[in-house]
């Protein structure tokens, strides 16, 4: 019988939580036995190859590619799990919140301190994704099933819900995996 699939992506994210599911360490071995990886930055598939089971999303939505490989994600996957506070809240990347988008972008290319531009161009290449008014957790783009809190999650956290869900269980954490004081 086919293995369920498992895709994930870093939208506005820092590959953190990537990083901490790799942190499961030799339970990888375990997890590959009972799921095969689709799209992810882990095998570098670019490109879902079927249904998933499952999609991990780190990061929230800064520009418009971020929103169409999410609508892509919640298409492709039966289990949509927002994974970290990046991906929850905005967190780091939605500081720029509290600026208009056009006083970022001044400040980032045209008049910034350590800013060199004597043309005073923004770029705008047609291949550089625009820029959304701001950055928005991924359930305001698209329905999210599950919440994974942390910046990043435990290792234990994303180990103990992967295997929970894939086994079609409740999602019921202990709470010295999620709480965060
Ligand atoms: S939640 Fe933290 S670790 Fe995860 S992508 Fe955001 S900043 Fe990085």
């Amino acid at each position: 019988m086919a293995k369920p699939k498992i895709a994930t992506t870093s939208l506005a994210g820092c590959f953190g939580c990537h990083m901490s599911l790799l942190d499961i360490d030799e339970r990888i071995l375990d997890l590959i036995e009972i799921v095969d990886f689709d799209k992810s930055p882990i095998n570098d598939i670019k490109t879902f190859t079927g249904r998933c089971r499952i999609g991990l999303v780190e990061g929230g939505c800064a520009n418009e590619e971020n929103v169409e490989v999410l609508r892509a994600f919640r298409e492709h996957c039966d289990i949509l799990i927002a994974l970290g506070e990046c991906a929850i809240m905005g967190d780091i990347p939605a500081m720029r919140n509290l600026v208009p988008l056009r006083e970022c972008l001044d400040e980032a290319y045209v008049n910034g301190p350590s800013v060199y531009n004597p043309s005073g161009a923004v770029p705008n290449d047609e291949e550089i994704p625009l820029l959304l008014d701001k950055v928005y957790p991924i359930n305001e783009v698209v329905k999210i099933d599950y919440f994974l809190p942390g910046c990043p999650p435990s290792a234990d956290t994303i180990w103990q819900a992967l295997v929970a869900l894939l086994k079609d269980k409740p999602l019921d954490l202990p709470y010295e995996l999620i709480k965060y004081d």
